[in-house]
């Protein structure tokens, strides 16, 4: 009969600082490390790695959630190598499979996958190497179809948990179980068949991607009702983030940046299309840097030619779409470059993962701009981005959720990070963010008001016009282009000339980031580049002026806060954003100073 999954009362259990699994007392802790060293050759353990195994081997059904290149496969394959019995796998791509098989096999452990596409008679071989008396296999490789559709293998693992030879199930990719993630596979969400099953066995779930509601459908899927959970922060203290905005000049900031700080050193940049990888590519030659583009458009020969030059340090950079990336393990890559917005939170966080894995200090950029944003979202409408891989697949929900962040919070990185369900406190940011350099404090205001004049004038303009000239028209510009539309009429010309046009511009491009307007692209030229124009999106927008919903944003400021209190400031709220934490938000260098947010108070 079919699984229905029900929700269930989970109770977690945080293994991350619990001093009992990071032990050296362990009955097996002796072959842990006899085996680390002598089978895998790793000198020591990474960060959880032995607890993890611990936990795991302990009896505990455990959830990991660590970084793409943290070593989660051992996790699991040392303790499959010293338990009796065999360790089930569910993992979501054969060819992720064959390569793991690859390496046990090199290093002397017997391994076997089976998947749907294989030969029947290749398949019955290893179930009747399943069925002898003494397992041979340590580990036995699954995709999840194969759980849901082949009654054969299930009764092969009934019959040797019977014979007390399965002795751990591991769900690899964990978060593909849920609809949240960015690699949804309906057949992850059977998987909760295995614990009903086999309910004393111990299930790892591991994943690098996880945010909490990702981890919630993760847990009620695969029904761990008593799970230890391991994070480890994605917070690389090696690491320095910046954001910064992108102007016309951005390529010879880029190549100023790399010349102070990174000058013949290893790098990365991440562009948004192929056309920007080569462009880009051939600008920093023309700056001398020894660079190189790579993107999906190239044949392999040639793809596998750019990035062996880059790894032998024959080319100090590349230009590459995120097709770049998967399997590489430089340790020497001193800065990534985002020339544009990242597609995704996930994929952010992977792309600036491949700098410093050396541990030595290293760059993370992120050039951003709204008119990137607007293209990204474009481009993703159109179904133009290109898609490497599973683990860079992205959702449309995930661009809207990266835009959101970046846009509201002004790029924040902070924000990102709790996402990803992390208390971020100050003293664990060790510095290395840009406002902690910095010391820039923010507040919070109330720009409700202007929110809703935007809106109307939107509206007033009778939704065909762009961004740029609702913006002019508010701030009281009497250009030839106002006047033409006698657009200088309005009753609201001009009600926000107060303002900086930084200002305005901030809180209407939040409007199209939270969807009450929406920017409709009109054209997109040879080089894609884009000019729309504003709608408001109605429904949303009712709220807004019928004073349900106040709108609030984040501004940077160097006045104390007893002179704020004066001007009616809204206090900031929330763990983020209290206190001396306002020091670590990140905010772009081109937002409106002090002088600015005293008129827009008075005005409020
Ligand atoms: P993940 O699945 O978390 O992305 P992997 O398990 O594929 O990561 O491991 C990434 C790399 O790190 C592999 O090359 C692996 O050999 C290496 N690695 C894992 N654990 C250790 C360790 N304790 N010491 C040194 N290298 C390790
Ligand atoms: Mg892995």
């Amino acid at each position: 009969e079919a699984f229905i999954p029900k929700i269930i009362e989970v109770n977690y259990i945080e293994g991350s600082g619990d001093k009992r699994w990071s032990s050296k007392d362990f009955p097996w802790t002796k072959q842990l490390e006899v085996n680390n060293k002598k089978v895998f050759g790793n000198h020591s353990f990474r960060p959880n790695q032995r607890e993890i195994i611990n936990a795991t081997m302990s009896g505990c059904d455990v959830f990991v959630l660590m970084p793409t290149g943290g070593g989660k496969s051992l996790t699991y394959q040392l303790p499959a190598l010293i338990c009796p019995g065999i360790t089930l796998v569910i993992s979501p791509l054969v060819s992720l499979i064959q390569d793991q098989i690859m390496h046990l096999l090199q290093a002397n452990i017997s391994a076997a996958y089976l998947s749907a596409n294989m030969e029947w008679t290749e398949q019955q071989e290893i179930f009747r190497e399943l069925n002898s008396e003494y397992c041979n296999y340590k580990l036995l490789y699954v995709t999840p179809e194969k759980i849901a559709k082949s009654d054969v293998l299930l009764r092969n693992l009934e019959s040797l948990h019977a014979r007390e030879l399965l002795a751990r199930i591991v769900i690899d990719e964990a978060h593909c179980v849920s609809q949240w993630g960015h690699d949804f596979r309906p057949d992850y969400q059977g998987l909760g068949i295995l614990k009903q099953k086999f309910p004393n066995t111990p299930v790892l779930a591991l994943t690098a991607t996880a945010t909490a509601s990702v981890k919630e459908d993760v847990v009620q899927a695969l029904g761990l009702v008593n799970c230890i959970i391991f994070r480890q922060s994605f917070n690389r203290p090696n690491l320095r983030y910046s954001v910064l905005p992108k102007t016309k000049k951005c390529l010879e900031d880029v190549d100023k940046f790399i010349r102070e700080n990174h000058f013949d050193e290893c790098g990365i940049i991440y562009c948004l299309s192929r056309m920007d990888c080569e462009k880009v590519a051939e600008k920093l030659q023309e700056f001398g840097h020894k660079c190189a583009f790579y993107h999906g458009n190239m044949d392999p020969a040639q793809r596998a030619f750019v990035q062996k030059q880059w790894s032998k340090d024959e080319i100090n950079i590349i230009c590459a779409t995120v097709a770049f990336g998967m399997g590489i393990n430089k340790p020497d890559v001193r800065f990534v470059i985002h020339h544009s917005l990242p597609k995704s939170i996930e994929g952010y966080h992977q792309e600036c993962g491949r700098a410093g894995r050396d541990g030595l200090r290293s760059s993370c950029i992120l050039y951003y701009s709204y008119s990137d944003y607007i293209r990204v979202k474009h481009m993703i409408s159109q179904g133009a981005i290109e898609q490497s891989s599973m683990t860079y697949g992205y959702s449309r929900s995930n661009m809207t959720n990266s835009g959101r962040i970046l846009e509201t919070n002004t790029e924040n990185l902070l924000r990102m990070l709790a996402h990803f369900g992390e208390k971020f406190d100050s003293s664990t940011c060790q510095k290395t963010c840009d406002n902690c350099l910095k010391n820039t404090s923010f507040i919070e205001k109330d720009v409700t008001e202007i929110a809703k004049q935007l809106v109307e004038l939107v509206k007033l303009t009778g939704q065909k016009v762009s961004s740029s000239h609702i913006l002019e028209v508010y701030r009281g510009s009497l250009s030839q282009l106002v006047k033409k539309h006698r657009h200088d009429t309005l009753s609201l010309h001009s009600a926000g000339k107060h303002l900086a046009k930084g200002e305005a511009s901030r809180v209407l491009h939040h409007l199209v980031v939270e969807d009450f307007l929406v920017e409709e692209v009109k054209k997109s030229d040879f080089y894609g580049s884009v000019s729309s124009i504003l709608k408001v999106n109605d429904p949303k927008v009712r709220n807004l002026l019928l004073g349900g919903q106040r709108i609030i944003l984040r501004f940077p400021s160097s006045i104390k806060a007893s002179k704020l209190a004066k001007f009616e400031f809204t206090p900031a709220k929330g763990s983020l954003t209290s206190g001396k934490q306002n020091s670590h938000q990140i905010d772009t260098p081109a937002q409106p100073q002090t002088q600015v947010d005293m008129n827009l108070s008075a005005k409020l």
